[in-house]
């Protein structure tokens, strides 16, 4: 074991060059692996060790120490390997480039958020007034300025309230409205949202009951009619973002159940605004309001482009029995999201947007000009089609035409290890980089990326 990793113990002498080391290297190479304590006080090293903490650096270190034993690079090259070893922050996330053509990846953390917005998080990392009233100097309603944001963005709804993911939403609205009361729901959209969390399991868990009506593909507005009664909290709209049911098919509207006498909650999921031509079956807080829905639910992280966050908006009695309840509190979200959220909001065109609405051609051109100098560096790279989606977060079967540039399969896994970290797809026995989702600006990194692992 790595003696050094032991907290508090004095460095033992020759601690570097390691007991098993002269089985792999000759004795004088390994007498000449710098200590690790001259290595800490290496200008680079020291910097860093402020930057990341001691930790990491030791960790890279021990790790450049332990490629010299074993001969793999020579001892005075302990320094800069570490160096190079080094992670971007102190944080165990790497960074990575999404050439996958899905626009929304779950496993990449969904939407990138805007330069806007990661100004903002970087300015709320410190004290900020989130709480405050600076005039008056009092406490102050908690983010009020996202929510005016919101409102701004959405006319037609009366207030809004904002917890940590779409699903905490969805919990807090069953709790808040339905709890020891019935969620009326389609038998269509009982729907697993990803990784095994299945939206009526997370509804039930609150203490609602579930009253389920229709089949699968067909539900009228009668069959919701029928159910409804006393016991009644509301009814539940769930958009199915990640499936199509086609064929003999029936939904009920939301403005054929507004007139049902009891609330509607939609949950649109996408975070969608107001309606986007691209995607004409995707649903928007807009036009769910208009069509007479009570609450709508969503997430930050999807198609509105910003932090991980749930949404409600709508009708001001329905929110502020979910912002007044208890456990509001509990799905409070922090001061960076807020920020992050509100210049989400208020910003320029979030990455998310600018990708969906990439020009086709100009795709095209990107990945000739990528595949040309990748060819220059003598990397066997052309320019294909390819298709790319919007993914988890919504528009599910929608295709978007995209640009590619395709390598040797075996690029996929050395990219993803490289730094930073480049994720394609595979397809076909090719390792293809679609550009969809990658911002214009990083095609250096891309060409810098293969060529480090070519
Ligand atoms: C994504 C989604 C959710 C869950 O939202 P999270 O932000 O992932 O918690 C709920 N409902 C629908 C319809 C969704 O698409």
């Amino acid at each position: 074991m790595d003696r050094e990793a032991v907290p508090g113990a004095p460095p033992a002498a020759g601690e570097a060059a390691g007991e098993d080391a002269g089985q792999e290297a000759g004795g004088d190479a390994r007498r000449r692996i710098a200590r690790t304590d001259a290595l800490l006080a290496e200008p680079r090293l020291a910097l860093a060790a402020g930057r990341l903490g001691r930790g990491i650096v030791k960790a890279a270190i021990g790790a450049a120490q332990r490629r010299a034993r074993s001969g793999e690079i020579p001892p005075d090259a302990v320094a800069d390997a570490a160096v190079a070893a080094l992670p971007p922050t102190a944080s165990g996330l790497r960074p990575v480039i999404n050439a996958t053509g899905v626009l929304l990846h779950t496993n990449l953390g969904r939407a990138p958020l805007s330069d806007a917005a990661r100004d903002a998080a970087a300015m709320a990392s410190g004290p900020t007034d989130v709480e405050l009233d600076l005039e008056t100097g009092r406490r102050a309603r908690r983010g009020r300025s996202v929510l005016d944001a919101l409102l701004e963005r959405v006319p037609k709804a009366e207030a809004a309230h904002v917890v940590n993911n779409g699903a905490a939403v969805l919990v807090l609205a069953a709790t808040a409205l339905a709890r020891d009361r019935e969620i009326v729901i389609s038998r269509g959209e009982m729907v697993e949202i990803g990784d095994g969390f299945r939206i009526p399991e997370l509804l039930a868990a609150t203490g609602a009951r579930l009253r389920e009506v229709g089949t699968t593909n067909r539900t009228t507005p009668a069959d919701y009619a029928e159910a409804i009664g006393d016991e009644t909290g509301f009814i539940l709209k769930v958009h199915p973002s990640n499936f199509r049911v086609t064929g003999f098919t029936r939904g009920a509207d939301v403005s054929e159940l507004a007139g049902l006498g009891v609330p509607v909650v939609a949950d649109i999921g996408s975070g969608l605004l107001a309606p986007e031509p691209l995607l004409p079956d995707e649903p928007d807080a807009a036009s769910m309001l208009k069509a007479g829905a009570g609450l709508v639910t969503a997430s930050g992280d999807k198609l509105l482009g910003g932090p991980q966050c749930g949404i409600a908006l709508g009708r001001e009695d329905l929110v502020r029995r979910l912002a007044r309840h208890p456990i509001a509190r509990a799905l409070r979200v922090g001061k960076t999201t807020l920020a992050a959220l509100e210049a989400t909001l208020r910003g320029p065109a979030t990455p998310t947007a600018l990708a969906l609405h990439a020009d086709p051609e100009a795709l095209r051109g990107r990945a000739e000009r990528l595949a040309a100098r990748l060819r220059d560096a003598g990397v066997d790279a052309r320019p294909v089609a390819s298709e790319a989606a919007v993914g988890g977060g919504g528009a599910p079967g929608v295709v978007l035409p995209s640009a590619a540039v395709s390598l040797p399969e075996p690029y996929a896994a050395r990219l993803r290890l490289g730094a930073p970290a480049v994720m394609g797809r595979v397809d076909g026995g090719r390792c293809l980089l679609d550009l969809r989702a990658v911002p214009p600006g990083d095609d250096d990194e891309i060409v810098r990326a293969v060529r480090l692992v070519r």
